[in-house]
């Protein structure tokens, strides 16, 4: 088989490639984005590889998230969208992938001229879909339960529920690295104008996106006297933290938590003053169909290694398709 996954989650693309986790004997490790679980074992890509790819955005998240040093254990090469890259007799090229900044889908073309695709996580709204032979794909939402039929609304509902909540004062956001700042980029767009205080982390990789062209309004860092006295006075502002946080801040103010993991409404009360809203950073189980109809690929193998649906997705693609489709790594 041209593609696989390992049991520790190594996406394998050709002879050479291995993605998202440490894999010993393949000499390139690529990086899709810069999400936890797809930087399984890079410490260790690092030091066994001889290259390590990603993009420039990826890179800047990673040096912001992990310190600079980090990525400095190895030998780093940034691709841009759409350059090939020559190894041996195979070819790599990064596609965008609308996820986080930076995410990129992998194409590795063989000396047979077989096209083997790796979407890594994806939304297909603004993802470029690409022809394949072999594909590779994400499962996250692979069970026909995880449909979203609410689509485009869920921006206009994000803005006016904080517009709502900021009546009463400070808005807490809770999210994910990148989806927090897809969230500043939505209210700044909407002229939503009241500081955004931030932690340390979260205003770096803030920073980062700016700098790759996201625009996202007045950032102010928490531990400063500024940002305090707003908290402190529940003044009209938003809070941005990370999910991890949610325990710790801002417990008795108006919260948001966005999360892909909805699907009846794409928005839901949890408490008084507590909402958790449907934005996702994932196609939901028509989009991951979608994109298998309009790849073409002979065969697919779902990730079957981070948390997924990806038993159900595969039988789903041959009972629709009549193709191959596979999960791997097997359970
Ligand atoms: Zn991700």
């Amino acid at each position: 088989m041209k593609a696989t996954i390992t049991a520790r989650g190594a996406v394998l693309l050709g002879k050479y490639v291995a993605c998202d986790a440490f894999n010993e004997p393949m000499p390139l490790r690529v990086v899709t984005h810069a999400h936890a679980d797809h930087m399984t074992g890079l410490h260790r890509s690092l030091r066994a590889c001889e290259k390590v790819l990603m993009t420039k955005a990826t890179k800047d998240l990673i040096d912001v998230m992990r310190g600079p040093l980090f990525l400095m254990g190895g030998l780093v090469k940034t691709l841009d969208y759409g350059k090939a890259f020559q190894y041996e007799e195979e070819w790599i090229t990064f596609f965008r992938a609308d996820h986080i900044l930076g995410a990129a889908q992998v194409l590795v073309e063989d000396v047979e001229g077989t096209r083997i695709v790796y979407t890594g996580d994806f939304r297909i709204d603004e993802t470029p879909v690409l022809d394949a032979d072999v594909l590779v794909m994400e499962a996250t939402y692979g069970s026909p339960s995880c449909k979203r039929s609410f689509g485009k609304n869920v921006k206009n509902l994000l803005v006016s529920l904080v517009e709502e909540g900021l009546k009463h004062g400070t808005v807490y956001v809770f999210g994910y690295h990148g989806k927090l700042q897809e969230v500043m980029q939505i209210l700044h767009e909407n002229s939503v104008r009241v500081p955004f205080v931030v932690p340390e982390r979260v205003f770096h990789v803030s920073k980062v996106c700016e700098r790759h062209g996201m625009r996202l309004g007045r950032l102010m860092l928490s531990r400063e006297r500024e940002a305090k006295e707003l908290l402190d006075k529940n003044s009209s502002c938003i809070a941005f933290y990370h999910m991890a946080s949610r325990n710790k801040v801002g417990s008795n103010s108006f919260r948001i938590y966005v999360s892909g993991w909805q699907f009846n409404s794409p928005c839901r009360e949890i408490a008084e003053k507590e909402y958790i809203i449907a934005l996702s950073d994932h196609s939901d189980f028509d989009g991951l169909v979608e994109y298998v109809r309009r790849s073409k690929p002979k065969l697919v193998i779902t990730d079957n290694f981070r948390v997924s649906h990806a038993e159900t997705l595969a039988n789903e693609i041959r009972k629709r398709f009549g193709i191959s489709a596979l999960a791997l790594p097997k359970r």
